[in-house]
Protein backbone atom coordinates (compact mmCIF):
# COMPACT_ATOMS: atom_id res chain seq x y z
CA UNK A 1 0.00 0.00 0.00
CA UNK A 2 0.90 3.56 -0.45
CA UNK A 3 2.09 5.40 2.66
CA UNK A 4 3.61 8.81 3.75
CA UNK A 5 6.47 7.74 6.01
CA UNK A 6 8.83 9.87 7.72
CA UNK A 7 12.37 7.44 7.43
CA UNK A 8 15.21 9.86 8.45
CA UNK A 9 15.48 12.09 11.07
CA UNK A 10 15.52 15.23 9.14
CA UNK A 11 13.57 17.63 6.86
CA UNK A 12 11.12 15.37 4.65
CA UNK A 13 8.63 12.85 4.29
CA UNK A 14 8.43 10.02 1.39
CA UNK A 15 5.36 8.54 -0.34
CA UNK A 16 6.48 5.02 -0.93
CA UNK A 17 5.06 1.79 -1.25
CA UNK A 18 5.09 -0.07 2.27
CA UNK A 19 3.96 -3.66 2.95
CA UNK A 20 0.03 -4.04 4.10
CA UNK A 21 -0.14 -3.94 7.96
CA UNK A 22 0.56 -7.82 9.23
CA UNK A 23 -3.19 -9.12 10.92
CA UNK A 24 -4.03 -7.65 13.89
CA UNK A 25 -3.10 -9.14 17.22
CA UNK A 26 -4.38 -9.67 20.48
CA UNK A 27 -6.57 -6.64 21.18
CA UNK A 28 -5.68 -4.88 17.60
CA UNK A 29 -8.12 -3.96 14.83
CA UNK A 30 -6.99 -3.15 11.41
CA UNK A 31 -8.92 0.64 10.38
CA UNK A 32 -9.54 0.80 6.44
CA UNK A 33 -8.64 4.40 6.56
CA UNK A 34 -10.49 6.75 4.96
CA UNK A 35 -10.05 10.48 5.98
CA UNK A 36 -6.27 12.08 7.34
CA UNK A 37 -5.92 15.44 8.15
CA UNK A 38 -2.58 17.06 8.04
CA UNK A 39 -1.70 18.82 11.46
CA UNK A 40 0.11 21.23 12.57
CA UNK A 41 2.82 19.21 14.61
CA UNK A 42 2.61 17.22 11.40
CA UNK A 43 4.43 19.87 9.64
CA UNK A 44 7.12 20.42 12.50
CA UNK A 45 7.77 16.87 11.96
CA UNK A 46 7.84 17.46 8.13
CA UNK A 47 10.21 20.12 8.80
CA UNK A 48 12.10 18.42 11.90
CA UNK A 49 12.07 21.92 13.58
CA UNK A 50 13.06 21.23 17.25
CA UNK A 51 11.06 19.34 19.51
CA UNK A 52 10.47 16.15 17.46
CA UNK A 53 13.46 14.25 18.40
CA UNK A 54 11.58 11.67 20.38
CA UNK A 55 10.45 10.35 16.84
CA UNK A 56 13.68 9.29 15.76
CA UNK A 57 14.42 5.85 17.89
CA UNK A 58 10.96 4.92 15.68
CA UNK A 59 11.93 5.70 12.36
CA UNK A 60 11.04 4.69 10.03
CA UNK A 61 7.22 5.14 10.49
CA UNK A 62 4.02 6.18 8.67
CA UNK A 63 3.03 9.74 10.02
CA UNK A 64 -0.94 10.47 10.34
CA UNK A 65 -2.53 10.55 13.85
CA UNK A 66 -6.12 12.67 13.02
CA UNK A 67 -8.18 9.92 10.87
CA UNK A 68 -11.33 7.77 10.86
CA UNK A 69 -12.29 4.72 8.66
CA UNK A 70 -13.74 1.71 8.81
CA UNK A 71 -12.75 -1.32 10.68
CA UNK A 72 -11.21 -3.71 8.06
CA UNK A 73 -10.16 -6.91 10.38
CA UNK A 74 -10.42 -7.85 14.12
CA UNK A 75 -7.93 -9.36 16.43
CA UNK A 76 -8.50 -11.92 18.96
CA UNK A 77 -10.07 -10.37 21.94
CA UNK A 78 -11.15 -6.86 20.23
CA UNK A 79 -14.37 -7.93 20.09
CA UNK A 80 -17.10 -6.28 20.34
CA UNK A 81 -15.32 -4.07 17.45
CA UNK A 82 -17.31 -5.77 14.01
CA UNK A 83 -15.98 -4.99 10.29
CA UNK A 84 -17.49 -2.35 8.85
CA UNK A 85 -17.50 -0.56 11.86
CA UNK A 86 -17.00 3.28 10.95
CA UNK A 87 -14.20 4.88 13.85
CA UNK A 88 -12.19 7.62 14.45
CA UNK A 89 -8.96 6.58 16.40
CA UNK A 90 -7.46 8.28 19.62
CA UNK A 91 -4.19 8.84 19.11
CA UNK A 92 -3.05 8.38 22.36
CA UNK A 93 -2.20 4.56 23.47
CA UNK A 94 -1.16 4.09 26.91
CA UNK A 95 1.01 0.94 27.98
CA UNK A 96 -1.73 -0.12 30.80
CA UNK A 97 1.27 -1.27 33.01
CA UNK A 98 3.04 2.28 34.63
CA UNK A 99 2.34 3.25 37.24
CA UNK A 100 -0.03 6.05 35.73
CA UNK A 101 -1.86 3.36 34.09
CA UNK A 102 -2.90 1.29 37.14
CA UNK A 103 -4.06 4.82 38.86
CA UNK A 104 -6.56 4.75 36.03
CA UNK A 105 -4.63 7.46 34.83
CA UNK A 106 -4.13 6.33 31.09
CA UNK A 107 -3.39 10.15 30.21
CA UNK A 108 -0.76 10.31 32.44
CA UNK A 109 1.17 7.04 31.09
CA UNK A 110 4.42 7.54 31.43
CA UNK A 111 5.29 5.07 28.57
CA UNK A 112 2.70 6.06 26.13
CA UNK A 113 2.82 5.67 22.47
CA UNK A 114 1.42 7.84 19.52
CA UNK A 115 -0.12 6.64 16.92
CA UNK A 116 1.47 8.61 13.72
CA UNK A 117 4.38 9.88 16.11
CA UNK A 118 5.65 7.30 17.73
CA UNK A 119 4.00 3.99 15.77
CA UNK A 120 2.25 3.78 12.20
CA UNK A 121 -0.10 6.06 11.34
CA UNK A 122 -3.43 6.74 9.53
CA UNK A 123 -1.39 8.47 6.14
CA UNK A 124 -1.53 4.90 4.55
CA UNK A 125 -4.50 2.73 2.92
CA UNK A 126 -4.49 0.95 6.25
CA UNK A 127 -3.52 1.35 9.92
CA UNK A 128 -3.01 -0.96 12.95
CA UNK A 129 -4.04 0.02 16.37
CA UNK A 130 -5.43 -1.23 19.55
CA UNK A 131 -9.43 -2.00 20.07
CA UNK A 132 -9.22 0.69 22.95
CA UNK A 133 -7.89 3.36 20.56
CA UNK A 134 -11.14 3.41 18.39
CA UNK A 135 -14.06 5.58 18.82
CA UNK A 136 -17.58 4.77 16.88
CA UNK A 137 -18.71 7.52 15.36
CA UNK A 138 -22.21 8.16 15.78
CA UNK A 139 -24.41 8.15 12.61
CA UNK A 140 -24.72 11.87 11.19
CA UNK A 141 -20.88 12.28 11.54
CA UNK A 142 -18.90 10.62 8.11
CA UNK A 143 -15.23 9.97 8.70
CA UNK A 144 -13.99 13.07 6.57
CA UNK A 145 -15.86 14.63 10.39
CA UNK A 146 -14.70 12.07 12.21
CA UNK A 147 -10.67 13.20 10.77
CA UNK A 148 -11.54 16.21 12.75
CA UNK A 149 -12.70 14.61 16.29
CA UNK A 150 -8.41 14.67 17.30
CA UNK A 151 -8.25 18.46 16.40
CA UNK A 152 -11.77 18.98 18.04
CA UNK A 153 -10.71 17.19 21.04
CA UNK A 154 -7.60 19.11 21.42
CA UNK A 155 -9.47 22.65 21.47
CA UNK A 156 -12.34 21.38 23.49
CA UNK A 157 -9.98 20.52 26.22
CA UNK A 158 -8.37 23.75 26.14
CA UNK A 159 -11.93 25.56 26.63
CA UNK A 160 -12.64 23.05 29.56
CA UNK A 161 -9.32 24.04 31.18
CA UNK A 162 -10.13 27.51 30.24
CA UNK A 163 -13.24 27.62 32.53
CA UNK A 164 -15.10 29.47 29.64
CA UNK A 165 -18.22 30.72 31.22
CA UNK A 166 -21.65 31.79 29.86
CA UNK A 167 -21.42 35.58 28.51
CA UNK A 168 -17.25 35.59 28.79
CA UNK A 169 -15.16 37.48 26.18
CA UNK A 170 -12.61 35.21 25.16
CA UNK A 171 -9.16 35.58 23.33
CA UNK A 172 -7.84 32.75 20.51
CA UNK A 173 -4.54 33.26 19.84
CA UNK A 174 -3.52 31.87 16.63
CA UNK A 175 -5.75 31.17 13.55
CA UNK A 176 -4.93 27.79 12.81
CA UNK A 177 -7.16 24.62 13.23
CA UNK A 178 -6.44 24.63 16.75
CA UNK A 179 -7.35 28.62 17.13
CA UNK A 180 -10.66 27.87 14.96
CA UNK A 181 -11.89 24.45 17.20
CA UNK A 182 -10.99 26.76 20.23
CA UNK A 183 -12.96 29.40 18.78
CA UNK A 184 -16.04 27.00 18.06
CA UNK A 185 -16.15 25.38 21.54
CA UNK A 186 -15.92 28.74 23.25
CA UNK A 187 -19.16 29.69 21.41
CA UNK A 188 -20.78 26.48 22.14
CA UNK A 189 -19.41 26.45 25.81
CA UNK A 190 -21.56 29.91 26.18
CA UNK A 191 -19.01 32.78 25.35
CA UNK A 192 -20.32 35.93 24.69
CA UNK A 193 -17.93 37.42 22.38
CA UNK A 194 -14.78 35.69 21.01
CA UNK A 195 -12.27 37.37 19.33
CA UNK A 196 -9.50 35.72 17.36
CA UNK A 197 -5.86 36.78 16.56
CA UNK A 198 -3.38 35.87 14.21
CA UNK A 199 -0.50 37.46 11.81
CA UNK A 200 -1.14 38.32 7.94
CA UNK A 201 -3.14 34.81 8.16
CA UNK A 202 -5.65 35.79 5.23
CA UNK A 203 -6.65 31.93 4.52
CA UNK A 204 -7.05 30.93 8.35
CA UNK A 205 -9.48 34.90 8.67
CA UNK A 206 -11.16 33.57 5.79
CA UNK A 207 -12.28 30.38 7.94
CA UNK A 208 -13.41 31.74 10.53
CA UNK A 209 -15.26 34.48 9.14
CA UNK A 210 -17.06 31.39 7.49
CA UNK A 211 -17.44 30.43 11.00
CA UNK A 212 -18.98 33.36 11.88
CA UNK A 213 -16.23 35.17 13.59
CA UNK A 214 -15.97 38.60 12.94
CA UNK A 215 -13.60 40.22 15.94
CA UNK A 216 -10.40 39.08 14.04
CA UNK A 217 -7.31 40.68 14.85
CA UNK A 218 -4.10 40.90 12.94
CA UNK A 219 -0.75 41.64 15.24
CA UNK A 220 0.94 42.12 12.18
CA UNK A 221 -1.36 45.98 11.37
CA UNK A 222 -1.06 47.30 15.40
CA UNK A 223 -0.12 45.46 18.82
CA UNK A 224 -2.36 42.83 20.28
CA UNK A 225 -2.87 44.68 23.39
CA UNK A 226 -4.23 48.30 21.15
CA UNK A 227 -6.47 46.03 19.31
CA UNK A 228 -7.66 43.80 22.18
CA UNK A 229 -8.92 47.20 24.03
CA UNK A 230 -10.20 49.18 20.93
CA UNK A 231 -12.18 45.92 20.57
CA UNK A 232 -13.50 45.74 23.93
CA UNK A 233 -14.02 49.44 24.69
CA UNK A 234 -11.05 49.04 27.24
CA UNK A 235 -11.94 45.91 29.38
CA UNK A 236 -9.63 43.41 29.43
CA UNK A 237 -10.71 39.94 29.04
CA UNK A 238 -12.06 36.88 30.58
CA UNK A 239 -10.26 34.22 29.58
CA UNK A 240 -7.23 34.09 26.86
CA UNK A 241 -6.68 30.62 24.35
CA UNK A 242 -3.57 30.16 23.55
CA UNK A 243 -2.83 28.31 20.46
CA UNK A 244 0.19 30.05 18.46
CA UNK A 245 3.41 28.32 19.46
CA UNK A 246 5.11 31.35 19.28
CA UNK A 247 6.06 31.78 22.91
CA UNK A 248 5.79 35.85 23.25
CA UNK A 249 2.09 35.59 22.38
CA UNK A 250 1.89 33.69 26.16
CA UNK A 251 2.56 37.77 27.39
CA UNK A 252 0.90 39.41 24.87
CA UNK A 253 -1.68 37.38 26.29
CA UNK A 254 -1.63 38.06 29.92
CA UNK A 255 -1.38 41.95 29.06
CA UNK A 256 -5.22 42.02 28.03
CA UNK A 257 -6.59 39.32 30.43
CA UNK A 258 -8.69 40.71 33.53
CA UNK A 259 -7.03 40.06 37.21
CA UNK A 260 -8.08 36.68 38.35
CA UNK A 261 -8.43 35.77 34.59
CA UNK A 262 -7.41 32.28 33.24
CA UNK A 263 -4.57 32.15 30.40
CA UNK A 264 -4.38 28.18 28.54
CA UNK A 265 -1.45 27.31 26.84
CA UNK A 266 -2.29 24.77 23.91
CA UNK A 267 0.43 25.53 21.94
CA UNK A 268 3.71 23.28 21.54
CA UNK A 269 6.59 26.08 21.63
CA UNK A 270 9.82 25.85 20.31
CA UNK A 271 11.69 27.95 23.38
CA UNK A 272 11.12 29.13 26.98
CA UNK A 273 9.11 32.88 27.98
CA UNK A 274 10.35 35.59 29.68
CA UNK A 275 7.11 36.02 32.24
CA UNK A 276 6.96 39.65 34.60
CA UNK A 277 6.45 37.80 37.43
CA UNK A 278 5.39 40.92 39.13
CA UNK A 279 2.68 41.88 36.96
CA UNK A 280 1.43 38.47 36.60
CA UNK A 281 1.36 37.86 40.63
CA UNK A 282 -0.57 40.77 41.29
CA UNK A 283 -3.15 40.10 38.51
CA UNK A 284 -3.46 36.69 40.39
CA UNK A 285 -3.25 35.21 36.82
CA UNK A 286 -4.31 31.48 36.36
CA UNK A 287 -1.81 30.19 33.29
CA UNK A 288 -2.44 26.43 32.82
CA UNK A 289 -1.51 24.22 30.35
CA UNK A 290 -3.34 21.33 28.16
CA UNK A 291 -2.59 18.96 25.75
CA UNK A 292 -4.43 16.48 23.51
CA UNK A 293 -8.04 15.51 24.98
CA UNK A 294 -9.63 13.32 27.76
CA UNK A 295 -11.84 9.99 26.81
CA UNK A 296 -15.11 12.06 28.09
CA UNK A 297 -13.94 15.12 25.67
CA UNK A 298 -14.05 12.88 22.48
CA UNK A 299 -17.48 12.32 23.39
CA UNK A 300 -18.12 15.91 24.02
CA UNK A 301 -16.92 16.40 20.56
CA UNK A 302 -18.40 13.96 18.66
CA UNK A 303 -21.90 15.12 19.96
CA UNK A 304 -21.21 18.20 18.93
CA UNK A 305 -20.19 17.27 15.30
CA UNK A 306 -23.56 15.12 15.55
CA UNK A 307 -25.72 18.06 16.02
CA UNK A 308 -24.06 20.64 13.57
CA UNK A 309 -22.09 17.83 11.04
CA UNK A 310 -21.52 21.04 7.99
CA UNK A 311 -21.11 23.95 10.56
CA UNK A 312 -17.65 21.83 11.53
CA UNK A 313 -16.79 20.96 7.63
CA UNK A 314 -15.70 24.31 7.06
CA UNK A 315 -12.83 23.92 8.66
CA UNK A 316 -11.60 21.50 6.10
CA UNK A 317 -10.08 23.73 2.97
CA UNK A 318 -8.23 21.20 0.64
CA UNK A 319 -8.82 17.14 0.18
CA UNK A 320 -6.34 15.55 -1.80
CA UNK A 321 -5.81 12.02 -2.01
CA UNK A 322 -2.92 10.65 -0.30
CA UNK A 323 -0.60 10.26 -3.81
CA UNK A 324 -0.59 14.46 -3.43
CA UNK A 325 0.00 14.31 0.26
CA UNK A 326 3.32 16.05 0.06
CA UNK A 327 2.03 18.72 -2.36
CA UNK A 328 -0.66 19.21 0.77
CA UNK A 329 2.25 19.38 2.99
CA UNK A 330 3.65 22.44 1.58
CA UNK A 331 0.55 24.02 1.16
CA UNK A 332 0.01 23.22 4.90
CA UNK A 333 3.89 24.71 5.14
CA UNK A 334 3.38 27.82 3.68
CA UNK A 335 -0.06 28.67 5.09
CA UNK A 336 -1.53 28.45 1.67
CA UNK A 337 -4.06 25.96 3.40
CA UNK A 338 -6.11 25.78 7.00
CA UNK A 339 -6.70 21.80 7.32
CA UNK A 340 -5.80 19.69 4.23
CA UNK A 341 -7.83 16.31 4.85
CA UNK A 342 -5.99 13.71 2.35
CA UNK A 343 -7.90 10.40 1.61
CA UNK A 344 -5.59 7.02 0.99
ZN1 LIG B 1 -2.59 17.02 15.71
ZN1 LIG C 1 1.17 3.45 31.22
Amino acid sequence: MRALRKTAAGFGLELLDAPDPSPPGPGEVVVRVEHAGICGSDVHAYEWTDGYGFMAPHLPLTMGHEFAGRIAAVGPGAEPWAEGARVAVMPFVACGACPACRRGEARDCERRATVGLTRDGGFARYARVPAAACIALPEAVDTELGALAEPLGVACEAVLVGEVGLGDTVLVLGPGTIGQGIALMARAAGAGRVLVAGRADAPRFAVLRRLGFDALIDVAEAPLREQVLAATGGRAVDVVLEATGHPPSVVEGLSVLRKGGVLVVAGIHPGPVALPLTDFVRARHQLRATHGAARSTWDRVLALLARDPEGFRVLITHRLPLERGLEGFELARQRAASKVMLAP
